[in-house]
């Protein structure tokens, strides 16, 4: 089973504290980006699970597939 990342742009105040994987970057506003629609990689889902915890503002969410 995988996993989707989902961000509220609306929340992000681009602390930036989520970067590191490949499918977060920020956009031209310095807000967040999630690419490849959200699919988790198996091998980041640790890394993006941190991302998830870290964010000040709780801005992403996992959602099971
Ligand atoms: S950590 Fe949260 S607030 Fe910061 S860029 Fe990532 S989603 Fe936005």
């Amino acid at each position: 089973m995988g996993a989707k990342l989902v961000a509220d742009k609306a929340r992000c105040i681009g602390a930036a504290a989520c970067l590191g994987s490949s499918i977060l970057d920020l956009d031209d506003n310095g807000k967040i980006e999630v690419l490849n629609d959200g699919v988790v990689p198996e091998e980041e889902r640790s890394d993006i699970e941190d991302a998830v915890a870290f964010c000040p503002v709780t801005a992403l969410r996992l959602e099971e597939q």
